[in-house]
C-alpha cells in the first residue's frame, strides 16, 4: 500500500516537472519573442524577467498547482516565487522597464553622496536643488554640516574636496581656478574694470587703491567706517575713513587636506586723499565674482567723488548693482567672441589658463559662473539691492545711463 502511495506520488512529481518545463519552455519563447522591444528600453533584459499579462497568468497558475500538491520544499517556494517578483515591471512612456533597470534610469540620485534620494515618510522621493545649478540632493545635506562653495553656493560632493580657506570658507575647485588670491594679482583686474568704466565716460581720476583683505580685516574695516550700510555677509567696501588695513601681499598655497597655508598680509595705512581712501574686496573669489564686487565698489567710490548727494540707499545700492551686471554682461560677450579664435586651445588645457588680464569668461564654467551671478543680482529679494537694481536696470534700458544719473543727481531718485 506504502509502495503504490510511493509510486504514484513519483508519478505525479514528474509530470509536475514535465508540467514546469513546458511552462518554462513557453515562457522563454514569450520572452525571446518581446525581447526587441523590451531591450529598447532596458538593455540589460536577461532571461525573462519582463512578462505580460498572459504570461503571468500561466506562470501564477503554474505556481498555485505547484504548491498545492507540497511538493516544493519552502526554499524551492522561494527560488519559484522570487523570478515572479521582479517580474513585475514598470512602465516609463509606454515602454516596460524591470524594476532594478527602472531605478537606475529614472530614481535620482543624490549629487551630493551619490546615492539613490531616500522616499520620505510618505514613500515619495523629495529631493532639494539649487535653483540655479539644478544640483540635486538629499534633504538631509542641508543640516548635516555638507559645506557649500562660498562663491557658486554648489554643495561639495562626498567624493571631491573643497579647499579650505583660513576664515573658514569652502571653495569649489572650479572656482578656484580663477580664485583671485592678493592683491598683486588683483591689480589687472582692477585695469579692466577701471577700463570699463572708462569706456563707459565714467573715469575715476583719483587712485584709489585696491587691497584684498581676509574677512576678519574686512569686518573690522567696516566698523571702523563711520557711515554706510551693508548686507550682513559683506564682500566688498569703499571705505571713506583713514584707518589701517591688513591686507594679503602673497597668495598662499594649498597644504593638506586641501587647507590654504603660507599667506603673507601686512598693515597698509589709509590715507585720505579725497572722499574715498581705498576699495577693499574679500580675497579668494573668482574672477567674474571679484569682478563684480569690484565694479559696485567702484561705483561707490564714483558716486562719492563725482558728488552725488543724499541718495537713498535702494538708489545708491541700485545703481551699483547696475554697474556689477553691466560689467558681467560684458564679460561674457567678450568671452563668447574671444573664444571662437582660441577655443581649440584653451578646451584642451583649460585648467592651465592664466587667471588674471585676460578679460572675458573663458571656461564653460566661468561662463556658467557669470550667468549664475547675473542671476543672482536680478532675483536678489532684498528692497536696498534687489529692488534697487530692477528700478535702476529699467531706468537705464529706457533712459540711458548718462541720462539716468544726471536725473540721479538733480533729484537723488531714478527716472520713471
Ligand atoms: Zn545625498
Ligand atoms: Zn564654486
Ligand atoms: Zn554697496
Amino acid at each position: 500500500m506504502s509502495n503504490l502511495h510511493g509510486l504514484s506520488r513519483r508519478a505525479l512529481i514528474l509530470s509536475l516537472l514535465l508540467i514546469k518545463m513546458l511552462l518554462l519552455r513557453m515562457f522563454q519563447q514569450r520572452v525571446s519573442q518581446q525581447g526587441s522591444h523590451i531591450s529598447m528600453s532596458c538593455p540589460q533584459v536577461d532571461s525573462g524577467l519582463v512578462l505580460d499579462a498572459e504570461s503571468q497568468l500561466v506562470m501564477g497558475v503554474f505556481l498555485v498547482v505547484w504548491m498545492k500538491f507540497g511538493i516544493l520544499s519552502a526554499s524551492n517556494v522561494m527560488l519559484a516565487i522570487s523570478p515572479y517578483q521582479s517580474m513585475r515591471f514598470a512602465m516609463h512612456e509606454d515602454q516596460p522597464y524591470h524594476k532594478s533597470c527602472y531605478k537606475d534610469f529614472f530614481h535620482p540620485k543624490c549629487d551630493v553622496c551619490k546615492n539613490f534620494i531616500p522616499t520620505n515618510k510618505n514613500g515619495l522621493i523629495e529631493y532639494r536643488a539649487h535653483p540655479f545649478w539644478m544640483q540635486k540632493y538629499c534633504p538631509s545635506h542641508e543640516d548635516d554640516g555638507t559645506p557649500r562653495c562660498c562663491s557658486c553656493e554648489r554643495m561639495e560632493p562626498t567624493d571631491i574636496k573643497y579647499i579650505t580657506l583660513d576664515d573658514g570658507r569652502k571653495l569649489c575647485l572650479e572656482c578656484l581656478t580663477s580664485a583671485t588670491m592678493d592683491s598683486p594679482e588683483c591689480q589687472h583686474l582692477y585695469m579692466d574694470i577701471q577700463e570699463f568704466f572708462e569706456g563707459l565716460n565714467m573715469k575715476v581720476e583719483q587712485q584709489v587703491p585696491l587691497l584684498l583683505v581676509e574677512r576678519q580685516a574686512l569686518n573690522e574695516a567696516l566698523e571702523a567706517e563711520k557711515s554706510g550700510h551693508h548686507l550682513p555677509e559683506t564682500r566688498g567696501l569703499c571705505l571713506s575713513e583713514e584707518q589701517i588695513v591688513r591686507t594679503i601681499l602673497k597668495r598662499p598655497t594649498i597644504g593638506p587636506g586641501n587647507r590654504i597655508m603660507d599667506m603673507i598680509t601686512g598693515p597698509y595705512k589709509l590715507v585720505r586723499r579725497c572722499e574715498v581712501t581705498a576699495i577693499l574686496i574679500l580675497y579668494g573669489l573668482p574672477r567674474l565674482q571679484t569682478g563684480s564686487i569690484l565694479a559696485h565698489e567702484m561705483m561707490h567710490a564714483y558716486l562719492r567723488l563725482k558728488g552725488y548727494r543724499s541718495l537713498s540707499p535702494q538708489v545708491e545700492e541700485g545703481i551699483c548693482q547696475v554697474l556689477s551686471h553691466l560689467w558681467l554682461e560684458s564679460e561674457i560677450i567678450a568671452g563668447a567672441s574671444g573664444n571662437a579664435a582660441s577655443s581649440s586651445a584653451s578646451s584642451s588645457s583649460s585648467s592651465a589658463a592664466p587667471t588674471s588680464s585676460k578679460k572675458g569668461a573663458k571656461t564653460e564654467f566661468e561662463k556658467k559662473l557669470g550667468a549664475f551671478i547675473k542671476n543672482q543680482i536680478e532675483t536678489d529679494s532684498s528692497v536696498e539691492y534687489g529692488d534697487g537694481f530692477r528700478a535702476g536696470i529699467q531706468a537705464v534700458e529706457q533712459y540711458g545711463l548718462r541720462s539716468t544719473l544726471d536725473h540721479m543727481r538733480l533729484t537723488g531718485s531714478f527716472p520713471y
